[in-house]
């Protein structure tokens, strides 16, 4: 379908930034130059020069690396981190706080090696934290980080191994603080303990009734899966002053979901979270931490409202709602400030991480040209259909739409009882799909689109064939609906003319994106551009690295892409710190039990067979096996 191709004024990188939104999603990290091209400024609100995405592609492929590849920005993430850091730095001087803030990252949302350990690196002078959920992550936070003033908090469920980890971390000097998420892990962490003569720092999940709007909020509410109710909680106290070791109770911990639309969610929760900190305290707890958990969200539309995909606060605005709120709450119950936690996961990563491919191929929506006569001895439903065609316009839309669905609903019937022939039918066909195609113009003018013309659009779009799987690299957009932002990284100077939903590589109709992000809406189609012959087309798929590298699938055996890491210099160019290879075929074919040299032994042994019975030559043997074995060395993604 042509985008407004009747006009053709010039168009400017500046009018493609505000087609794809960027200036409100990009928070300042990204931008379009005058060459048309998207560029990464790293320091936003900085004067440091801007790198061209398109020009590290170049640099990657001239190292001999293929599409797709996901880009990590260094500078983005320690940028986010600097962010985080001073927004809470800034509410606690305004505020006159007493504690301090103290980050920790939840490595579930992110757990590669490069990500965890450049946070820790860039947390450092923060003294920023790490947050484990499980035995693995705890390993790979303790394998990581060695501060003794950040903390190390360990939620999730805790076997005996997973609490004497902890505990040798703590004789170790880590502030390891064990949180306990269901009343039967105490017993456990106070026999472990008292073994090895060490004094855990306990924690404990609340149930807050606070829940919040937004896609992931099961985690509040009294009928969460996950902590304990107040019931419990004196339980808890009771248990630990029996045992004399209330004095181990450091740390109140709640987490509400994540991605949280609306501020007055977070504010209530910390209301409630207070009040409880507030009990503790009497009831002789020591204290300390109170940890709210994750939760900040990320402005993936740009729309800045308090719809799913967005947020309607600033990252100041929370940290100051935070530290207001606590701050005023336990200084009117006459209780010391305790230092705050946060498990910011999404807003951390999520900036820092893109996602690059290149386009294979596009199935153009244009219905074939329809002959100028009409056979005579046409049907009268395929004459009448022929007169919708000629004769629809604004006036009568709805009534000749519904028309053309109903004439070619009875034709095809017709056509499957022998009535009318292939060739009536593939006029039919077609001509249904002009009128379909007009009537989209027709509805594009219409300051209100009723509901039938809802996703008109999309049907009328254009396949773009993209060269990633959307399982693999973008779970979330195929589990649940998530919107990230995609943009061509290239041609920005050029009017889109298409307009197009992307269709990845797997064979599966999941495997497609057809929802785009909007300041009002979530939209059908993408706005993209005519394809070169002899030219890559590039897009990129922003904001993705939060959740969707450890939740992606082997979906028809595509596996990890390629990853290159890059820090940006001030003068403006770029390093690439670190490759790693995407999977081989061989390497996924192997995570599903297959053993490459029995394949090629197996697929020797049938070329053999061939040679045997002289359809093949010996050396056409050597050139198949040779292809079979490359095969199983080379990259799972579609490769020029
Ligand atoms: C998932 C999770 C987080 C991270 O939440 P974000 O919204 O990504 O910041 C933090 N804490 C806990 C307990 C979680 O389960």
């Amino acid at each position: 379908m042509n985008v407004k191709k009747d006009r053709f004024e010039h168009w400017s990188a500046e009018d493609s930034a505000t087609l794809y939104g960027i200036n409100d999603w990009g928070a300042g990290y990204f931008h379009v130059n005058d060459k048309g091209e998207l560029t990464i400024s790293p320091n936003p609100g900085k004067d440091a020069p801007a790198v061209s995405l398109p020009d590290i592609v170049h640099g990657i492929r001239e190292r001999g690396m293929n599409m797709p590849v996901l880009i990590r920005v260094s500078n983005i993430l320690e940028s986010r981190i600097n962010q985080l850091h001073a927004s809470f730095r800034k509410a606690i001087e305004q505020t006159k706080y007493k504690g301090q803030y103290k980050g920790v990252f939840p490595i579930k949302v992110n757990q590669q090696q490069q990500v965890v350990q450049d946070i820790s690196r860039y947390g450092r002078e923060f003294h920023h934290g790490l947050e484990a959920g499980s035995k693995a992550e705890l390993i790979a936070a303790l394998g990581t980080l060695h501060d003794p003033e950040a903390c190390v908090v360990c939620n999730g469920y805790k076997d005996e191994e997973f609490v004497d980890l902890a505990l040798y971390a703590s004789m170790l000097g880590f502030q390891c603080i064990l949180v306990i998420e269901m009343p039967s892990e105490l017993d456990v962490i106070i026999e472990r303990s008292r073994k090895l003569k060490v004094k855990p720092m306990i924690g404990v999940r609340m149930k807050l009734s606070t829940r919040a709007g937004g896609k992931w909020t099961e985690s509040g509410g009294d009928r969460s899966v996950f902590g304990l109710n107040t019931a419990q909680l004196m339980e808890l106290v009771d248990h630990l002053k029996e045992e004399d070791m209330l004095d181990c109770l450091r740390l109140l911990h709640y987490h509400i979901g994540s991605q949280i639309p609306n501020i007055r969610d977070i504010r209530s929760g910390v209301q409630e979270a207070s009040r409880v900190y507030i009990g503790l305290v009497q009831e002789g707890a020591p204290m300390g931490y109170l940890d709210l958990g994750g939760g900040l969200a990320v402005d993936y539309d740009g729309s800045h409202t308090n719809y799913q995909h967005s947020r309607n606060y600033t990252i100041d605005e929370y940290c100051v709602d935070i530290i207001e709120t606590v701050g005023e709450m336990l200084t009117e119950a006459d209780v010391p400030h305790p230092d705050i936690i946060t498990e910011s996961g999404r807003a951390t990563v999520a900036y820092s991480s893109i996602l690059l491919f290149n386009i294979l191929d596009v199935a153009r929506f244009d219905p074939v040209t329809i002959p100028d006569k009409i056979p005579e001895n046409a049907h009268d439903l395929t004459k009448d259909l022929m007169n919708i065609l000629s004769n629809i316009n604004q006036k009568n839309l709805q009534e000749f739409f519904h028309d053309a669905i109903y004439n070619r609903d009875e034709l095809r019937l017709l056509f499957k009882n022998g009535r009318i022939s292939l060739r009536e039918r593939a006029l039919v066909e077609s001509a249904f799909w002009h009128i379909m195609a007009v009537a989209n113009k027709e509805v594009q003018k219409l300051s209100y689109v009723p509901d039938e013309f809802e996703d008109l659009d999309a049907q009328l779009a254009d396949i773009y064939y993209a060269n990633f799987s959307v399982f693999q690299s973008l779970p979330d957009s195929w589990a649940i609906h998530q919107v990230f932002p995609i943009v061509p990284i290239h041609r920005l100077n050029e009017r889109p003319t298409r307009s197009g939903i992307l269709s990845d590589i797997t064979c599966d109709c999941d495997g497609k994106v057809d929802k785009f992000v909007d300041l009002h809406d979530e939209l059908h189609t993408l706005p993209l551009h005519e394809l070169k012959p002899d030219e890559e087309y590039y897009l990129g798929v922003f904001l993705v690295g939060a959740y969707q590298e450890t939740l992606g699938d082997l979906h028809n055996l595509l596996g990890d892409t390629n990853v290159v890491s890059i820090t940006i210099s001030p003068d403006g160019h770029f390093d690439i710190d670190k490759e790693i290879e995407g999977d081989s075929v061989g390497d996924v074919l192997s995570y599903v039990e297959y053993d490459a040299k029995e394949l090629i032994t197996f697929f020797r042994s049938v070329a053999e067979r061939a040679v045997r019975r002289k359809m093949i030559t010996p050396a056409q043997r050597k050139t198949i096996t040779n292809a079979f074995e490359d095969g199983i060395r080379g990259y799972t993604y579609f490769e020029r």
